[in-house]
């Protein structure tokens, strides 16, 4: 079963918390992209990878990432 994480980009600080603490070392500022805030915002960049530890979802401090657990795939 896979994890799936959606940003809220526009709620998006880019302060970096959830980069720090994702042990999987799957999330970057997305430097392509600038939200309404002005900021660059977080991203995951290897979906499959991630564990669904929802490290990131607590250490926002914005409530911008929402991780689901257990969800089907395509
Ligand atoms: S749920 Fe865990 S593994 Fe997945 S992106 Fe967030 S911190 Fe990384
Ligand atoms: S912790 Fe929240 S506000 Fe900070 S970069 Fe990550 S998603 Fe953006």
């Amino acid at each position: 079963m896979a994890s799936r994480v959606t940003f809220s980009q526009d709620r998006c600080k880019g302060c970096g918390l959830c980069i720090t603490v994702c042990p999987k070392h799957i999330i970057f500022l997305d430097k392509t992209k600038t939200n309404k805030r002005g900021y660059h915002p977080a991203t995951v960049v290897e979906m499959a990878a991630c564990i669904g530890c929802a490290n990131c979802a607590r250490m926002c401090p914005d409530s911008v990432i929402m991780v689901e657990r257990n969800i089907e795939e395509d």
